[in-house]
């Protein structure tokens, strides 16, 4: 159960409501690239405009250096949420100050304001309770939709609740129901799959779900440095030396829930059209890496997700951008589709290796937030969801 009050447990009607949002989206040319963030937020803004609330939406994009730098503005969003939505769609060329408090002031009901990037201010970041302060005059109460920001405290995030009252939109809601239960109450088996480029990044993740899950099934670059500390020379394989006593604890410490990968396709040279081949796992020749699991991994890994009642993934299982090392990541995504687990997977390159394969339809919930849903997986709290009312 959701333990925050949501938009539907408090007064919203014709109140003006300052709605933290991550459209933190890929922008090309002043054009929105992927709009998977901007149609998460549908829900919570669709819903305040019903009840005639005046919707404030701010967010931060890309990382501008605490000051106006066109190139991260808000306004190509702005443009492309007033094509998604048949309200008026008002801009405020600043978050903060007299522009946008007369924007705020001026909004009406059943109206959308898009305020500049918060960022455009060092005070989001430092939280600064000014700018907090500033933000929260702007309206009557405050949400936090922004899961793919929950896991920074900054002052549209955090520090703007101790100044209004403050409660999650429905995105906030179901990312941390399908990512909390995953973790806290799941039905198993509890499979993990972990992969991606690094281990130093995950080790917390990979601790927390040793001691939840019933498996944690390994793959991608961070296994290279499970290899080595086993004592197999990897090669040229991308590996962490600085964790590899790390990678030793968690091996002994997991025990037969650790899994790693039985073969491994290496590559002679680090692109899409090296020379490859199939390997058991042990030592790499010289000259060669490790860039995807192989078959046999494969096989053992689906048949342990075919057994499982949760999955949650994070991480690809090789270079998946190189489609001649893509296998091993789309047959596990392949294998999470058609297992009947309830499934989750969080990480902006997993998801984007997901999309691909055209499978995401039927995993069960895929997270708009990378860093706090690797937060979440790793058991800390998210500051952003702290801060809000509880029910
Ligand atoms: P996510 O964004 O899903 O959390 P990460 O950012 O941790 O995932 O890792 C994704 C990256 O890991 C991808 O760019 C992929 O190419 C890389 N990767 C996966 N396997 C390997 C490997 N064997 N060698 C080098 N890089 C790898
Ligand atoms: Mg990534």
């Amino acid at each position: 159960m959701f333990a925050k009050k949501t938009i539907k447990d408090i007064d919203v009607q014709n109140k003006k409501v300052l709605v933290r949002v991550d459209f933190n989206v890929p922008l090309k040319d002043g054009v929105v690239g992927d709009d998977t963030r901007i149609r998460a937020a549908l829900p919570t803004i669709q819903y305040l405009l019903e009840k005639n609330a005046a919707v404030i939406l701010c967010s931060h994009l890309g990382r501008p250096k605490d000051c106006v730098d066109p190139q991260y503005s808000m306004k190509p969003v702005a443009a492309y949420l007033a094509k998604l939505i048949p309200q008026k769609v008002n801009f405020a060329e600043d978050c903060v100050g007299p522009v946008a408090k007369a924007a705020a002031d001026a909004l009406k009901g059943g109206e959308v304001l898009v305020l500049e990037n918060t960022r455009f201010h060092a005070g989001e970041t430092k939280n600064d309770p000014e700018m907090a302060k500033q933000l929260a005059s702007l309206a009557d109460i405050f949400v936090n939709d922004a899961f793919g920001s929950a896991h920074r405290a900054h002052a549209s995030t955090a520090g703007v609740a101790d100044y209004l009252p403050a409660v999650a939109g429905f995105l906030m809601e179901k990312e941390i129901q399908y990512l909390g239960q995953a973790i806290d109450d799941p039905k198993r088996p509890f499979v993990a799959i972990l992969g991606g480029a690094k281990v130093s990044d995950k080790i917390g993740v990979i601790r927390n779900l040793l001691k939840k899950a019933d498996d944690v099934l390994i793959g991608g670059g961070m296994a290279n440095t499970f290899f080595k500390a086993q004592g197999y020379p990897v090669a040229d394989s991308l590996v962490e030396d600085e964790v590899l006593d790390v990678a030793h604890e968690l091996v002994k410490e997991g025990g037969q829930k650790l899994h790693l990968p039985v073969d491994v396709v290496i590559a002679d040279k680090f692109e899409d059209g090296a020379a490859k081949k199939v390997v058991p796992t042990g030592p790499v020749p010289d000259g060669w890496r490790i860039l995807d699991i192989g078959p046999d991994t494969v096989a053992q890994y689906a048949k342990v997700i075919a057994n499982a009642k949760t999955v949650v993934w994070n991480g690809p299982m090789g270079v998946f951008e190189f489609p001649n090392f893509a296998k091993g990541t789309f047959e596990i995504a392949r294998a999470v589709a058609d297992s009947s687990a309830i499934s989750v997977i969080g990480g902006g390159d997993s998801v984007a290796a997901v999309n691909q394969t055209g499978l995401e339809g039927k995993i069960t919930h895929i997270s708009t937030g990378g860093g706090a849903s690797l937060e979440m997986l790793e058991g800390l709290e998210l500051p952003g969801l702290a801060v809000l009312q509880d029910k």
